[in-house]
């Protein structure tokens, strides 16, 4: 009961990449950027071990950022083709790279990391994904002309991936697609097809992540203009519970989501938010434990797992390490009852 597991990402170690920043650079060249990547890896793996957090990941150290990652070695991508767009719905700005020609996955992107990652760790492990219209949300097209289409084909790629992946031994695959509480009539008309596509034949548990965002100013920003309750959940959630999709990680503590929307899901595994991921705020285990017994108010215990809200990524590492430890042992307090 009460298993514990994270999003996916967290800090990288200052050495690896400038910390408490997004898309920030390697600080390591070429020669030594595997082994180092690797290490930090390993440092976050054992800390979610000592933490005892169940369902274990990388930190997604091995990737500049949680889409990006996925493109960086695709065919069909023009890296110097920046393009300013306004991305999940003009939330912020950013200079992406462009679709230029027909998209092709020529090698697995990061399986050989998850091998890795399997050989270090007996717990369950959990390789993350960006998800077919967050993808298509972070990337500028010039191709396809279709966001729908270009979505499809790499719904196609991700499923080679997440099969590869599966075969190294990922237990679990999680796609994440924070634009889904953005674009929400194009969850219904094509977002859960191309999320299904991806998916598609896998034995690996599957995860959808659907958040609020980074706990950075722009998203702190964007909720504070989304009124008194948060019923983004509300539209998208009986398409979720239909779809073949396992689990769904969304977002719950200290926001103004109406708890009782979890009941949307009642055929689904929730990874229920019981840590904030804001930059200035450390949870007791006490506060973790009371997130967690709020939610079992609205799902079965045995389809409740504790999680974070978001990644952790723009955090200190120190905040980060704390909040794993807050989670592990919250949870340990949630199950005495
Ligand atoms: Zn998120």
């Amino acid at each position: 009961m009460f298993l514990t597991t994270t999003v996916g990402s967290l800090p990288k170690p200052a050495w690896l990449a400038e910390p408490e920043k997004l898309w920030a650079a390697w600080r390591l060249d070429a020669a030594q950027l595997q082994d180092g990547k690797q290490r930090a890896a390993l440092e976050w793996l054992r800390e979610q071990e000592r933490a005892g957090i169940d369902i274990v990941g990388d930190g997604e150290q091995f990737r500049i950022h949680f889409v990006h990652g996925f493109l960086e070695t695709l065919e069909g991508i023009d890296w110097n083709l920046k393009t300013p767009m306004g991305i999940r719905n003009n939330r912020y700005i950013a200079e992406v790279p462009t679709v230029t020609a027909p998209l092709k996955r020529r090698a697995a992107v990061h399986v050989a990391d998850a091998t890795f990652m399997r050989s270090q760790t007996t717990r369950a492990l959990k390789v993350t994904l960006p998800g077919p219209m967050t993808i298509c949300d972070t990337l500028a097209d010039s191709h396809y002309g279709r966001r729908a289409d270009m979505a499809l084909r790499f719904a196609e790629m991700l499923n080679e991936e997440a099969r590869e992946l599966e075969a190294a031994g990922a237990d679990v695959i999680q796609f994440d697609e924070p634009a889904f509480n953005v674009f929400l009539d194009e969850v219904g008309d094509w977002g859960i097809a191309a999320l299904e596509r991806a998916m598609q034949g896998l034995k690996a548990t599957t995860i959808v992540h659907i958040c609020y965002g980074y706990g950075i100013e722009a998203n702190v920003k964007w909720k504070s203009s989304l009124g008194d309750t948060w019923r983004q959940y509300e539209s998208i959630f009986p398409w979720i519970n239909a779809s073949s999709v396992q689990q769904v990680s969304l977002e719950f503590a200290g926001s103004r989501i109406p708890p009782d929307l979890m009941r949307l899901l009642p055929d689904k595994t929730l990874l229920v938010g019981a840590v904030e991921v804001l930059p200035d705020k450390l949870e007791s285990a006490e506060e973790v434990a009371a997130n967690i017994r709020a939610a079992a108010k609205h799902v079965d215990s045995d389809r409740l797992i504790a999680c974070t809200n978001c990644g952790m990524a723009p955090l200190s590492a120190e905040l980060a390490r704390g909040k794993l430890h807050a989670l592990g042992r919250g949870a340990v307090l949630a199950r005495r009852r």
